[in-house]
């Protein structure tokens, strides 16, 4: 409830709030309210009954925010989580029925194919994946792999980007490494959007698809996957307990333990950018550099890091111009670095560059490029 985050929320209160110049959300709209101090203030009017969810700007204050985190950089205060607080806000705004009309709309294209791209999405063919082995969801199993250690949770943004899935399986191939594969979604966009009620559906689903694959690691190739197992389902009452690690946090154990050398090498002028959840929500910064750093050197953007700019992916479902313009400002981010290519590690941030860099600076995501 909103009201457990009273401590948090009034420290902001008495604070400079210099996280204002962080959000992006604030950068882009000038507005006060949006400004993580606005939601924070916001919430505490809330809690004290002097504003309501009936008020539409309140609502509308909640779904300003892309969850990047970035606030949480510049802000001092250990205990203040205004994502955390904006997502329970949202949790709320459901509940009493006064979400806005583009989040409704998101739910009811999202139920149609248990994804928020408005299709069916099916895993390809591959040599690798055995088409009777479909006792995972909708996931194939490796050949002769019916107990494998590690389980691939591909999720369904890395379900859309055919060319990361496969060299995600080609790459594990090459270690020698057997796998399952679970190919739903782990819900985050519908807990993201307040809606956690109904993504507690794909949250057992994903459990009980771990339990029977007998994984003990769990490897995914986007940060949100990564954090929702992580984090929030254990919080939700789904705990799993298998290891869960960002693929490029297994690549570095395969290439540590002699199970994986990289050979190629390439001078294509490179910059990394740092995806939200992977960096901020997870702290994983340096496995994708070290990995990188076998195989070609990497500049960075000014933005980099804890600080890097969100790609503004969080908001393309409901506030699209928005949207546009953070991808806009993350843009420039790469371009003042006059690199040729973008490489990051989230199929996310990858299809969102792509489309905004167009022709301009070529976009991989990291298991590409291995
Ligand atoms: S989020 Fe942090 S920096 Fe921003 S107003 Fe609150 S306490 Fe201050
Ligand atoms: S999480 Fe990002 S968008 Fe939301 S308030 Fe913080 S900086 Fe702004």
């Amino acid at each position: 409830m909103l009201k457990d985050y009273l401590h948090k929320i009034k420290l902001c209160a008495a604070c400079p709030k210099m996280c204002r110049f962080a959000c992006p959300v604030a950068e882009v709209e000038k507005k006060e309210r949006v400004t993580p101090w606005g939601k924070s203030l916001t919430a505490l009017l809330l809690i004290e009954g002097r504003l309501s969810y009936d008020d539409p700007d309140v609502v509308d204050t909640f779904y300003s925010c892309c969850m990047c985190k970035k606030c949480k950089s510049y802000c001092l205060v250990d205990d203040v989580d205004i994502p955390a607080m904006v997502q329970t806000a949202r949790e709320e705004i459901v509940a009493a029925k006064k979400e806005p009309e583009e989040i409704k709309q998101f739910l009811g294209q999202f139920k149609k194919f248990n994804n928020p791209f408005g299709k069916e999405l099916k895993l390809p063919p591959h040599p690798s994946l055995s088409p009777e082995g479909r006792g995972l969801g909708r996931g194939g199993l490796k050949e002769g792999s019916s107990k494998a250690d590690v389980l691939y949770f591909v999720g369904c943004s890395t379900l859309l980007d055919k060319d990361i899935l496969n060299s995600t399986i080609n790459l594990l191939d090459k270690a020698g490494q057997g796998y399952s594969i679970f190919s739903d979604c782990c819900g985050f966009p519908l807990w993201a959007s307040g809606y956690t009620e109904d993504a507690r559906g794909l949250m057992g689903k994903a459990k009980e698809a771990v339990l029977s694959s007998g994984a003990k690691k769990i490897i995914t190739s986007c940060p949100a996957c990564t954090y929702m197992l992580k984090s929030v389902y254990p919080v939700l009452g789904f705990s799993i307990s298998a290891e869960v690690l960002h693929i490029t946090q297994f690549i570095e154990t395969l290439m540590r333990d002699g199970r994986l050398h990289l050979n190629k090498k390439s001078d294509i002028d490179t910059v990394y950018h740092d995806p939200c959840f992977l960096g901020r929500y997870l702290n994983i910064y340096d496995a994708p550099r070290s990995i990188l750093g076998h195989i070609i050197t990497l500049r960075e953007p000014i933005k980099t890091r804890e600080y890097n700019n969100c790609c503004g992916a969080g908001l393309y479902h409901f506030r699209s111009k928005t949207a546009k313009k953070i991808t806009e400002i993350a843009v420039e981010n790469i371009k003042q670095t006059k690199a040729k290519q973008m490489i990051t590690a989230c199929p996310t941030c990858k299809r969102i560059f792509t489309e905004a860099l167009k022709d301009k600076v070529i976009v991989k995501d990291i298991i590409t490029v291995l």
